[in-house]
């Protein structure tokens, strides 16, 4: 373990998702940090984090509280420069379709949408999938396969350690990397570490696939129920993720061949200028599986003094849409995930860090 020779306060991340790096390299600012992780950014394929297997791009999400609101916010602010001065992150500029169940989306959807660049509604002639309104704007799309390495590599540069060690409890990790406080950016770490143990934790399967598609916008079509949430989200590099499906506390790690004919089919109907009609002439990159961190009460960023006596800071989850099934049926079905809190969370979990101090 390498020894740290600096005088500042000492933070342990657990976690080496975009959350985690994301904090780290906000923290790295003020103090000597250290990520203790079991999956790092270059890994081989593994179903045991998320972030690489994210769409990735940013949306808000409807419903979130004030406090919510600004994190999500301060990430597309950040995101959106960032597609500007260091397109080597992989971020980029993107217009959005964005079809709704809902008739009226005048309301929160259209006052949350409101910021986005060039953001307006959409005409009846152009909902798409028997849509009963829609948006358009400018947000952000991410490549998790060039942004984890590239986030890594600033990391690195700030100063920060990365330990690669599993462990069973945020003690583990404070005892074995010694720290004033321990930030738990576990993800889905956080419903089995035991003493975060954290019940309203819920793994959420998606399948996608990455396809070569030259669609120059993402559609998203949020439907009338879950199992019609279909997207096929362009990254600007001539490759597009197709989806999608939520799959409640469904753990299978293989990609189910029914569910690659449903988002064909979909996707087909959602934009057939780019999708072609026989499942056969898709031009398949890779299937993915991923199992989303959410959480009943959504995302999780506050202050825990342990029983141990450990200062914690936890930053996981994120809004757990099937505990509000009211709000999935009248199409506010998004529910928000790593990337689009990542920097407004960092943000909040360094000024917790502070506070603990
Ligand atoms: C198909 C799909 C599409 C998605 N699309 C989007 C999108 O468009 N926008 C968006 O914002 N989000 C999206 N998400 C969600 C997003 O991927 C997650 O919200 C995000 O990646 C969570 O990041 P994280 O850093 O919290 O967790 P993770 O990426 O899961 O990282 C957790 C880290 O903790 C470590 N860890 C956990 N337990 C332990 C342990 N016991 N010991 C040591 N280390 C441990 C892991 O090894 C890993 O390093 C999508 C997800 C999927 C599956």
């Amino acid at each position: 373990m390498p020894i740290s020779t600096s005088n500042k306060p000492r933070v342990t991340v657990l976690g080496s998702g975009v959350v985690g790096l994301t904090a780290a390299l906000e923290l790295a600012k003020t103090y000597d940090v250290t990520i203790v992780a079991r999956n790092m950014p270059g890994d081989p394929p593994s179903l045991g984090w998320a972030s690489p297997w994210a769409g990735a791009m940013w949306f808000g999400v409807d419903g979130s509280t004030p406090a919510q609101k600004k994190m999500q916010r301060a990430s597309f602010d950040k995101f959106w420069k960032m597609a500007e001065t260091m397109p080597e992150s992989s971020a980029k500029r993107i217009d959005v379709f964005d079809f709704q169940n809902k008739t009226d989306i005048s309301g929160e959807s259209g006052l949350w949408y409101n910021f986005m660049p060039n953001f307006r509604y959409l005409e009846a002639s152009e909902l798409r999938l028997g849509a009963g309104s829609g948006m358009f704007y400018t947000s952000c799309v991410i490549t998790p396969d060039t942004y984890l390495p590239w986030l890594q590599a600033q990391c690195v540069e700030a100063g920060v350690r990365f330990i690669r060690q599993e462990v069973t409890s945020l003690r583990q990790a404070a005892q074995f990397v010694p720290c004033e406080v321990i930030v738990n950016a576990s993800g889905n770490g956080a419903k089995f570490l035991v003493d975060v143990n954290d019940e309203t934790c819920h793994m959420v399967r998606g399948q996608v696939m990455l396809v070569k598609c030259a669609a120059p916008a993402i559609h998203i079509s949020h439907g009338k129920h879950w199992s019609e949430y279909t997207y096929v989200l362009p990254r600007g590099d001539g490759t597009a993720i197709i989806g999608g499906i939520k799959e409640f506390d469904d753990v299978e790690p293989a990609p189910k061949e029914w569910l690659r004919k449903s988002i064909h089919e979909r996707c087909r109907k959602l934009l057939p200028e780019y999708i072609p009609e026989k499942f056969e002439d898709l031009e398949i990159v890779r299937d993915q599986v991923g199992f989303r961190p959410e959480r009943e009460d959504s995302v999780r960023v506050e202050r825990e003094l342990l029983p141990s006596g450990q200062k914690a800071v936890h930053a996981y989850g994120a809004f757990f849409i099937v505990f509000s099934c009211a709000r999935w049926l009248i199409g506010e079905g998004l529910t928000g995930g790593g990337y689009v809190y990542s920097w407004g969370m960092a943000a909040e979990v360094a000024r917790l860090v502070d506070a603990s101090l």
